[in-house]
């Protein structure tokens, strides 16, 4: 579950808080944490990203890996996904957030904000937004609409796992 102070936090940056998922944006980057009995997860949404974000990334993520406690970080489609070791013992909310806000200015070095739909991959405005396979991310809602029309709209799949 995710602590008190987590969802305190969370609510300050006018992140949207569900049962087991935090999801938002810095500077428009949308992102999604979730929580489970293997930890954290921040996923980020990402597509067409370019090959020097990508190696930015890489370099941050192995240069901090023991101060954050990472346990992996991987592009997985139009997401990446950073694990972090179990519990908020391990990682501070405030940590998290500090590192949602650095990945974010690192990124936004490298490529300018380009929202690309989730589901058809062509450009859609910075204002739509919605969920697709439980991750928040940009996305025409005609293309969320038929895509939910498909199994198991509500099932947070764990594949990852
Ligand atoms: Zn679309």
């Amino acid at each position: 579950m995710l602590s008190k102070q987590f969802i305190r936090l969370a609510r300050e940056q006018n992140w949207r808080v569900d049962d087991d998922r935090i999801s938002g944006d810095v500077d428009d980057l949308l992102f999604t944490i979730l929580d489970s009995d293997h930890g954290i997860t921040l996923i980020l949404y990402l597509p067409s990203l370019l090959p020097a974000t990508r190696d930015k990334l890489a370099s941050y993520c192995l240069s901090n890996r023991k101060r954050l406690r990472l346990r992996d970080f991987e592009e997985s489609d139009a997401f990446y996904f950073l694990r972090f070791r179990q519990g908020l013992f391990a990682l501070s909310a405030e940590r998290l957030i500090s590192t949602i806000a650095i990945l974010t200015a690192l990124i936004r070095e490298e490529q300018p904000l380009d929202p690309v739909c989730a589901v058809c991959q062509e450009s859609c405005l910075p204002s739509e937004r919605d969920y697709y396979l439980d991750l928040y991310c940009y996305a025409h809602a005609a293309c969320i609409a038929d895509g939910n029309a498909s199994p198991e709209p509500e099932e947070a799949d764990d594949d990852e796992a």
